[in-house]
Order: C-alpha cells, then structure tokens, then sequence
C-alpha cells in the first residue's frame, strides 16, 4: 500500500501525518473502498486540504474490554467506548451470556418478548420512575418524551440549551440565533417553521432562567442533558434545581436526557446525581449493554399517554388518559431487552459500589492529568464527571476540535500511542474495564501526546 503523497510543507506534521498512515494502511484501504458508496459525516469536520489524506476512521475488528483491534492489528485502550455505551468494558460476559441464551430462543419481532417487563420494572425501581417505554435510540427516546408532554400539556414548545446534544431528530436541530431564546435551524434540512415553536438557551444561565419564568406558559417541555458531553466542567446543580422549581410553576414538563449520563453517573442518572427529580427522562447507551436501545422513562401521569393508562383484569379498571401515538418495529427487540435485564440485573447488584469505584478512578486520573498540566505549565485543564472527563482550553487558549488544531492532531497522536478517542473533540469516558495499568498507560500516552501537541 504506498504511502500518500506529502502531504503538507510543515516537517512536524509531516511526520505525525506519515506515522499514522504508516501505522493503519487497512483502515485507509477500507475507506477508500467504503467512501463511494457509503456516507461517513463524522469525517468532514477534520476535513483540510492539508490533512486529507490522514483522514480516515479507524476499521475496527474486534473489541475485548477496555481495547480495541483495528484491521492492521493494533491494539488501542479505547476512550470513545461506544460514544459512551460500553460502561463494563467491551463484550463483558454477562451481557454476552444473556445474548447468546436469547439468540437460542431466537430473535422474533412483533410478538410480546419476555424481558420487557423485568427491565421496565427494573428501570422504575434504579431511576425512581412510575412506567417505561422502549424505543431504539437515544434520539427517538427524546423525540417521544418531548411528544408526550406536549400530549399531556396541550402546548407546542420545547426548550433545549446551547452546547447540549439530544440526538438528530429535527426538533433538537436548532441554534441560538440571538440571547433571547430565539432561534434558526442549524443544518440544512431542518424545517424553518419549527423555529417558531424553539427555544435555545444558555445553559446554566440566569438569562435562561429568567426567559423560561417568561414563556413557560407556552413551553410543553425543557429538555436539558444535565451534564453536557461537550461541556463536561459545566455541571450546574443550583441551575437545575431552579429550573424544576420554574417548570413547576409554569406547568412545563423538565425533561432529562440522560441517554448519556443514565446508569454511568450513578444507577439513578443525573436526577440522583443532582438530586432533582425530573417529570420524564430518555436513557440509552449503557442500558442496552451494547444492543441498540432507547428507553423513556416517567410519571404514570404523562406515560400514560402512551397506553391510556395501567389497568388491571378482573376489576372495574381500564385506560383512563387520552393518547397519543408511539410505535416502532424494532421497539423491544428480544436481544436488546435480555442485554438489558443483564445490564440492569448487574447494576441493580452492584450499581452503586460499581459506580463509585469508576468515578473515583477517573477522578484520580483527571487529578493526575492535572498535576501533569500545572507542572508544564501548558493553558489546559481536564475536567470530568463521573466516569467522563474531557480537556479544555484556559487563559483564552482554545482546545477545540477542528481541522489541524492542537486538539484534532491528539486525536493522532493518541492512536499512535495505542489509545483510541473521538475524533469529534476531547471529551472521554473510563470503563469498568479500565483497571488501574490501563488507567496508568492512558495517563501516560496523554501526557506524552499532548507534550506533542503543545510543542514542549
Ligand atoms: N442524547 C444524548 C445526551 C446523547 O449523548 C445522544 C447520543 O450521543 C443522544 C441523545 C442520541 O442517542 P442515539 O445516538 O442513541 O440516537
């Protein structure tokens, strides 16, 4: 496989650019095979003239707890895990195990499968909430909490804030357009007229507050991922006890995607993280165990739009709430819900200790990785939230992804020190997998990467 052209003038990145693709022909071989024909977004924003021919993803063959191993045989310690799914490490056995036992009984679609109700149940009893609905992403989760408050609160308008990501559905597709909630679709494709009905705020802002007191009345819901995966050293617990008390009073319904921070902060999510209870929330990730999964959990008052309501047999009782439409083949698929009974089952067991023990281990990396940065003196600070911690710039030092930045060139120097990121910006997660040698590799190769980058 010849190696590309030179591809810039600049020696330093020279090298970095002709290590990596010396180091992963295979992954650009398949790139080169898969780019005619299938689409790859998460490319285009580390897409520069000068870069081009090192922008590839990495082709991954298998994965086994805290690693993965790409088509050339190299072997990274992942820090994307699933963009967050992957909190036992990859394959952990008891997920494996559930998988397999379903796949003998098979895979049917339709019918009513036999996990649905245990992990419902489960959901309820870790989260603290009345009734679950599955769907099969995070996106659609957050599509259908929005869909029953606006149900339950007759109202058409959902707030959302600045830097938070509820997934690709259109709703959640807007931008700021000026400080007063306003907005305007962010990409093309997104219907202007549902702008109207859109507001974004700051997040974390007394701005914001002071704008939802205002137009609370005509918001059905504010939906907040209340720690922000681009965004993790903002975590705004006074903010978000406000912002119940304000959707109190208003009457708005406080949604949480916690696709990202459910069952990885703690077993009850950012509502016991934060102590504050949200009136519905959408999960995803972790919950699945590695299968595709959405999940809405909530007040009965408000899932109830979904079925009319529990009833039961041999009474008096039936639906007693007005519905509204929530549907989806794939919904309950019998390998996503015997991974999920085995994720819940396990973090019902263990959940707490689980988690304690994860967050503390990269609590003592980050403090590390600090300790590091301080001595060097470099403009940078690592932040993290339970599991997940990220770098950012300081002293107006900007560490953000984009092509050929400091930050987009870590990414290489990462994979070429056998630790595997997003390339999507620096925001990573540990994994119960992650034991203290690996943990001590990652400290390493990120000091050694970012020595790199930061030219010391
Ligand atoms: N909400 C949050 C906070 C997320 O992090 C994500 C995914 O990264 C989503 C929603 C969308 O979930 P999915 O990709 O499963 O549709």
């Amino acid at each position: 496989m010849p190696i590309a052209p030179e591809p810039t003038a600049n020696t330093e990145l020279s090298e970095l650019l002709r290590a990596f693709l010396a180091k992963t022909p295979g992954s650009k071989a398949h790139a080169s095979r898969r780019n005619p024909v299938l689409t790859f977004p998460s490319l285009l924003q580390r897409l520069s003239f000068e870069m081009k021919e090192a922008v590839y993803p990495i082709t991954v063959e298998s994965a086994e707890g805290p690693r993965v191993r790409d088509v050339d045989g190299n072997e990274y310690i992942d820090l994307l895990m699933g963009f967050g799914v992957a909190l036992f490490g990859h394959n952990p056995p008891f997920v494996l195990d559930a998988i397999r036992e379903q796949l003998g009984r098979g895979m049917q679609i339709g019918v009513h499968d036999v996990h649905s109700g245990e992990a419902a149940a489960l959901v309820c009893e870790l989260t603290g909430m009345d009734r679950v609905s599955f769907c099969n992403s995070g996106t659609e989760a957050v599509m259908l909490a929005a869909r029953l408050s606006r149900a339950a609160t007759g109202r058409d308008g959902v707030a959302y804030f600045t830097s938070s990501y509820h997934g690709h559905s259109d709703m959640t597709l807007f931008r700021a357009s000026d400080d007063d909630g306003g907005t305007a679709p962010r990409w093309l494709g997104v219907p202007n007229r549902m702008s109207a009905d859109t507001l974004v705020l700051e997040y974390g802002s007394a701005r914001a507050l002071e704008i939802l007191e205002r137009e609370g009345h005509r918001l059905a819901a504010v939906v907040v991922e209340p720690v922000q995966r681009a965004n993790v050293a903002l975590q705004p617990r006074e903010f978000l006890a406000e912002l119940r008390a304000i959707t109190r009073r208003t009457g708005t319904k406080l949604v949480f995607d916690e696709v990202l921070t459910g069952f990885r902060l703690h077993p009850g999510g950012a509502q016991a993280w934060f102590d504050v209870r949200a009136d519905i929330a959408a999960y995803g990730k972790v919950v699945g165990g590695g299968m595709p999964i959405g999940l809405v959990a909530g007040a009965a008052e408000l899932m109830n739009f979904v079925d009319g309501g529990a009833w039961k047999y041999g009474d008096e009782s039936g639906p007693h709430s007005f519905t509204t439409f929530a549907a989806g083949t794939f919904s309950k698929h019998p390998l996503t819900t015997a991974a999920a009974v085995a994720v819940l089952r396990h973090m019902k067991l263990q959940g707490v200790e689980l988690c304690r023990t994860l967050n503390e281990a990269t609590s003592g990396l980050v403090a590390h990785l600090n300790e590091d940065i301080e001595r060097r003196g470099w403009p940078l600070r690592v932040d993290s939230c339970g599991s997940m911690f990220s770098i950012r710039g300081t002293d107006g030092f900007e560490f953000v992804a984009g092509p050929g930045s400091p930050a987009d060139l870590l990414f290489y120097h990462l994979l070429l020190r056998g630790v595997y990121v997003s390339s999507q910006g620096p925001t990573y997660v540990l994994s119960t997998a992650h034991d203290p040698e690996v943990v001590a590799q990652v400290r390493h190769a990120m000091i050694e990467s970012l020595a790199a980058v930061m030219k010391t």
